[in-house]
């Protein structure tokens, strides 16, 4: 469809954040336009990110258990692995979801117009696309632009055996070794799709930690499992070049703090993951007066308005963290605004989640935050060697932690390491928000036997009226 020449609101971006605030906008009764460069909607996270990457995970994931079943007395034999009918798999989860989402727009009646849009004001846009230019006035607008990809320069370079997460996620081949540049959660997620398939996989991180957002003690038990399946964990250590060679990539390292570099070493590909940066440069903003800070971040308010009270922005273009969760609902936000409601985003707290195995996630307050920011609070731990379902899934090296306040009870945060951790931690992020003391969760009747349980049982474990163990 062309671009009407007018629109109660446009959407620019059709991510998480994009489809979702022009869903509901149009529900709302309002004269939709979303545009989106790519012919299919939804994004970062439905095309080359959340979606394909669990759809894979999944995949890895029955590998492992079936490797592991051999301790069972069940044998499987070596997995054979088609790596066309994977990607075929993976590729039409992505179609299912983005063909949902083209229906779902049709039905709402929002004009979805394929093109790349620049502000050419404070109420007008250009879109370019293969047909030309066109131009489109509003009178409001949200800004779902979303992130790209952040290359260093020593990684740039035409070699296709030097990828990023979209290449990864392409599913190309199954190389024989990688070397994965970043142990922060996408590039921990590869390290554990490439590994079960069968790749020598090596990870390099700058800092003293793998995913370096959560506590250490949650991050060793998945540090321990990956350190089995991977060739090597190389932490305080960076990347100083790389050179592509005929037979690979080869790969000079340098120590960054307290590390040893290893010697170069040469590897089939190099799979770049140091992070994501904002879109705010690319979309011409300063022509409509919406500010961009240097990094390509818009600030807004709690009713997602940039500095132009009638353009708001959602999603990984207003700051961390870059999560698809955050942008669904910083976008009812918005459409809501938009359409004249008094909403205000106002979550507490946000979880986040590594789909690694075992799984990582937490959420509110982190221990190392409490101890930085010197607030005070005491813990509830409940050790999954104690859990009754996790001994039957012979997965026991989890752990359910929960943080509170040593004068109200009350949960400021909580981590979980351990399969199904990213489903758990749900409730915990319900326990904030609703103001829950510890009672209120160990008395809460959880179903038994289920890894649930160990987020009541490290509640009463902080009570200390803990006895239902297994
Ligand atoms: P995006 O999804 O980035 O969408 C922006 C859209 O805008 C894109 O389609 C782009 O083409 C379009 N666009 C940009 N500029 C223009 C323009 N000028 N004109 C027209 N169109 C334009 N998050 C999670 O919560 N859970 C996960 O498990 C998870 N896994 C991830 C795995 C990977 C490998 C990656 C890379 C990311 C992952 N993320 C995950 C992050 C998640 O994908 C993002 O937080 C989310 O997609 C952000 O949504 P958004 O709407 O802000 O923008």
């Amino acid at each position: 469809k062309n671009a009407d020449d007018h629109a109660d609101l446009v959407v620019i971006g059709s991510g998480p954040g994009g489809y979702t605030a022009a869903f509901r906008a149009a529900d709302l009764g309002l004269n939709v336009t979303l545009i989106e460069k790519y012919p299919d909607l939804g994004g970062v996270c439905l095309n080359v990110g959340c979606i394909p990457s669990k759809a894979l995970l999944h995949s890895a994931a029955v590998i492992s258990e079936a490797r592991a079943m051999a301790q069972h007395g069940i044998s499987f034999g070596k997995p054979k692995i088609d790596v066309d009918k994977l990607r075929h798999f993976k590729e039409s989860v992505i179609g299912k979801l983005t063909g949902g989402l083209a229906g779902m727009a049709k039905a709402r009646k929002v004009n979805v117009v394929q093109g790349y849009a620049k502000f050419t004001s404070s109420n007008s846009l250009s879109i370019e696309s293969e047909n030309g230019t066109s131009s489109l006035s509003f009178d409001k607008a949200i800004i779902a632009a979303g992130s790209r990809v952040t290359v260093f320069p020593i990684f740039e370079t035409d070699d296709p055996r030097v990828i990023d997460s979209t290449g990864a996620l392409a599913l190309k081949e199954i190389p024989k070794t990688m070397l994965i540049v970043g142990g922060g959660i996408i590039g921990l997620e590869m390290a554990t799709v490439y590994s079960e398939l069968g790749t020598e996989v090596t990870i390099v991180e700058f800092m003293p930690q793998i995913i370096p957002g959560a506590d250490k003690d949650l991050v060793a038990p998945l540090q321990k499992r990956l350190k089995s399946q991977v060739k090597e964990i190389l932490t305080n250590t960076k990347v100083e070049s790389i050179r592509p060679l005929k037979g690979g990539i080869s790969v000079k390292f340098a120590a960054a703090g307290n590390g040893n570099a290893p010697e170069a070493q040469l590897f089939d590909y190099v799979l770049v993951a140091t992070g994501r940066r904002p879109n705010g440069d690319l979309i011409d903003a300063d022509k409509a007066g919406v500010e961009v800070d240097e990094r390509g971040f818009i600030a807004v308010n709690n009713q997602m308005q940039t500095n132009v009270a009638h353009i708001f922005a959602i999603g990984d273009i207003v700051g961390q963290p870059m999560l698809a969760h955050k942008a669904t609902h910083e976008a009812k936000v918005a459409a809501e605004v938009c359409a004249g409601e008094k909403s205000g985003f106002e979550a507490s707290v946000i979880p986040s989640v590594a789909y690694t195995d075992p799984e990582i996630a937490w959420v509110g307050l982190t221990e190392t935050q409490a101890k930085e920011q010197g607030v005070e609070y005491e813990t509830g731990v409940f050790p999954w060697a104690a859990s009754g379902r996790a001994i039957g899934n012979d997965r026991t090296e989890g752990k359910t932690k929960l943080l509170f306040d040593p004068k109200t009870h009350r949960v400021l945060g909580g981590g979980i390491v351990g399969t199904n951790a990213g489903d758990l931690i749900a409730e915990v992020a319900l326990a904030i928000e609703m103001g829950s003391d510890a009672s209120d969760i160990g008395l809460t009747i959880h179903p038994h036997p289920t890894l649930s349980e160990t987020v009541a049982m490290a509640a009463e474990a902080y009570e200390g009226t803990i006895t239902d163990l297994y």
